[in-house]
């Protein structure tokens, strides 16, 4: 899987934070934004996430690429609305074989079901472009590859949202691809607005858990929490 911002919003943290400014102070909106100093930014945006003055984050969006990731993870993902999606087409691109499907790591580390699972991919490969040849168009035969066949999506979601899919998807509860996906996401907001996400991760780094047991809250909180401190 690979996992790139494309585009953000050009100064997301100084947007954000401008925002909250001009709601509270009757000042020329350029001239706050160009004079906004980068303590008060974080002085502004750690108030409004206290405060959940969270709309403000919505002016700062971030686009991704995510290329590699199962039709199951994908599913998954557009299940968060509040963003846009364009993934590649089944219908215009055609699978070729090779690396085509993704292989979980648990049936990946057990032979026999590696076995399997490579068998079962392989014959429907064998299918679909046998289909394909007997004048089947690509966007019937793909009834039959299975859900672990490898996808391309350009994903955008506001700061916002993102907050909100880390809040649910970064969860060591969560499937294990849609965590991977949302755990490169993080890495790579964190890197280009890490005021907007300083405290981004699952609930239970407030010591929450929508589970109802903190059993794994050391392993995955502190997993993000190094990950922070190291950027
Ligand atoms: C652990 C887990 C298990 C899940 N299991 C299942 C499952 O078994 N079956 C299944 O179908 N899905 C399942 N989901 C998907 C889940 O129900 C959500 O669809 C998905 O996580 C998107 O979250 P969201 O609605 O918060 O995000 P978005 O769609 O991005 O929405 C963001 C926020 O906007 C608000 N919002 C958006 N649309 C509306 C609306 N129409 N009305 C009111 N408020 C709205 C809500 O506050 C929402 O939290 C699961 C998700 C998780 C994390």
């Amino acid at each position: 899987m690979k996992v790139t911002i494309l585009e953000h919003t050009c100064e997301p943290q100084k947007l954000a934070a401008a925002a909250a400014r001009i709601c509270r102070h009757d000042e020329d909106a350029q001239l706050v934004l160009k004079n906004l100093s980068d303590k008060e930014c974080s002085r502004l945006i750690d108030e409004c996430l206290q405060k959940g003055h969270e709309s403000v984050l919505e002016h700062a969006s971030f686009t991704f690429a995510i290329e590699g990731i199962s039709r199951v993870t994908t599913h998954q993902l557009v299940r968060h609305r509040i963003a846009s999606y364009s993934q590649q087409s089944l219908r215009h691109t055609r699978i070729e074989g090779g690396d085509s499907f993704v292989i979980p790591p648990e049936i990946k580390d057990n032979e026999g079901a590696c076995g399997i699972f490579r068998k079962c991919c392989t014959d429907a490969l064998v299918s679909y472009n046998g289909m394909i040849d007997m004048g089947i168009k690509p966007e019937d035969a793909r009834y039959i590859l299975p859900m672990g066949v490898r996808s391309r999506i350009i994903v955008t979601m506001n700061a916002r949202s993102l907050r909100n899919f880390f809040r649910l998807r970064t969860c060591s509860k969560a499937q294990w691809e849609i965590r991977e996906t949302a755990l490169r996401m993080l890495d790579e907001v964190r890197e280009a607005a890490p005021g907007l996400f300083r405290d981004s991760g699952p609930p239970c780094m407030e010591g929450k858990c929508p589970e109802g047991d903190l059993e794994c809250f050391k392993e995955m909180s502190n997993k993000i929490k190094r990950e922070k401190n190291d950027a």
